[in-house]
């Protein structure tokens, strides 16, 4: 039986990956050193070296839980990588540290109120680390069998016998721990350990008693002796979930199917009132710990006066989040009112808010980037057409000019070319236009135009 188990094994193949190519799917890192120092071209990233430093710094305060209350402003030109730089901290700070990512216009939906919005996006960005005690048993493997359905398709079912010390229990096998047992190639005569609360199995190896059996099949492992004294050990299970998973799946008029369509529509107060009551229990009984994340808000100058009040009002809270807020800005109206103020954010939230500006690139940094991205998109470019699209991006926008790789790419493999050259970058040029020409377009055919 446990030969048709590897024999399965053999026949599931490797699936391909299909990879896709964001506008920021080369960044993997903020580039810093362990003394938090920005190396100049690291993990994707090039240049901005002070606001990489600077938010360097805004990571390590998450790491030390030292953030509630504070906001972060990267206020800088188009295209100056303040949204590279909040994809770089999401990365850095890791998968258990919650991370969103929203644009200032979302909050405007029919589905729910601007503030509704905005309190997912917070809880979204808290995270609930659950402690759970689960049992692990540990013993040798007496006889396993599982059993395909007779048409090929269907759930496999199955029967393990499990030898501990002083006595053999037989478990019924289903779908969870029978994938465990194919992954791990289990046979008769293994040591395994099976976490009850997963269904988990985990092969230690080979029992001493049975050592010989096996060395005939070749195979390598460590044998290990066979189990004695404290069979069943406790272990310490962590799961991190966010708080508005919580809240989903306790609402009633969603359920947690709604998690994965991500159409949750409004949660009601009293939901949460709940939820935050049952949290404050779990930490009060050391069961859980709130790991607050980040809420990258993107173009803020598009919240409005209401908005910018909740938010204020939200970071007050000791749960709540480190808002990085990114804006480019100046001093413009803050919406909603007819008031001005320096990147349209009031001024009682200016006030608590660090600001990390972001700097236009030279040639030598625009040139690097597109480097980098020509290799994301395994794109090939001559050392010419290089240059002349570093000088298209000074011109126009950095944007635009990595438009231009993918652009010119199809455009030289037209012509059978491997490698993008000056003539394609500049087709590509004639044939898309940009910020600046198309304004100009617009101005001298105005009259054709509908109004
Ligand atoms: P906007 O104000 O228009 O929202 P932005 O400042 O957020 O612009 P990004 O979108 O971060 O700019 O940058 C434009 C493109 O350039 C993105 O694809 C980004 O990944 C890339 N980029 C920007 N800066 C860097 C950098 N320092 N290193 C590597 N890639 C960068």
């Amino acid at each position: 039986m446990a030969a048709a188990a590897a024999a399965k094994i053999a026949e599931v193949r490797e699936t391909t990956r299909v990879e896709r190519i964001g506008a920021h799917s080369h960044i993997r890192g903020l580039g810093l050193d362990d003394s938090l120092e920005a190396r100049h071209v690291s993990q994707g990233m090039v240049g901005q070296v002070s606001a990489r430093r600077a938010v360097g710094i805004v990571l390590q305060m998450v790491r030390d839980g030292r953030i509630a209350g504070r906001a972060v402003l990267l206020a800088g030109q188009p295209g100056t990588g303040k949204t590279a730089i909040a994809t770089a901290l999401a990365h850095a700070l890791g998968q258990d540290t919650p991370f969103t990512s929203m644009a200032g216009s979302e909050i405007y939906s029919l589905e729910m109120s601007k503030t509704e919005a905005l309190t997912q996006a917070i809880r979204k960005s808290i995270g609930v680390r659950i402690k759970e005690e689960s049992e692990i048993i540990e013993g040798e493997v007496v006889d396993l069998s599982i059993e395909r359905p007779a048409t090929g398709v269907g759930t496999k079912v199955g029967k393990l016998i499990l030898k501990t010390t002083d006595m053999e229990t037989v478990y019924d096998l289903g779908g969870k721990m029978i994938d465990s047992i194919l992954k791990e190639k289990v046979q008769s005569g293994d040591v395994i350990t099976i976490d009850k609360a997963t269904g988990k199995i985990t092969r230690l190896g080979r029992s001493f008693a049975r050592a010989r059996d096996y060395d005939a099949t070749g195979q390598q492992t460590r044998f290990v002796q066979c189990p004695e004294g404290e069979l069943q050990k406790r272990k310490e299970v962590v799961h991190t979930v966010t708080l508005h998973e919580i809240d989903v799946i306790n609402s009633r008029t969603h359920g947690f199917l709604a998690l994965f369509s991500g159409d949750t529509g409004e949660i009601k107060p009293e939901v949460r009132e709940q939820i935050n009551g049952k949290v404050a229990e779990w930490r009060e009984e050391g069961k859980a710990e709130i790991i607050p994340g980040v809420l990258f808000i993107d173009e803020v100058h598009m919240l409005d006066i209401e908005c910018f009040s909740f938010l204020n009002r939200a970071l007050e809270n000791e749960m709540s989040p480190i808002v990085i807020m990114a804006t480019n800005r100046g001093i413009t109206k803050i919406r909603g009112t007819t008031y001005k103020s320096p990147h349209g954010i009031p001024l009682d939230l200016l006030d608590r808010t660090i600001i990390v500006p972001t700097q236009p690139y030279d040639e030598k940094e625009l040139k690097e980037i597109l480097n980098i991205r020509c290799e994301e998109e395994d794109c090939q470019m001559s050392d010419n057409a290089l240059v002349v699209l570093t000088r298209i991006c000074k011109e126009t926008s950095l944007r635009y000019g990595m438009q231009l790789i993918m652009t010119s790419s199809l455009i030289a493999r037209k012509r059978k070319a491997h490698e993008v050259d000056v003539e394609d970058i500049k087709r590509a040029y004639q044939l898309f236009f940009d910020e600046g020409r198309s304004v100009q377009f617009l101005k001298e055919y105005q009259q054709e135009f509908m109004f």
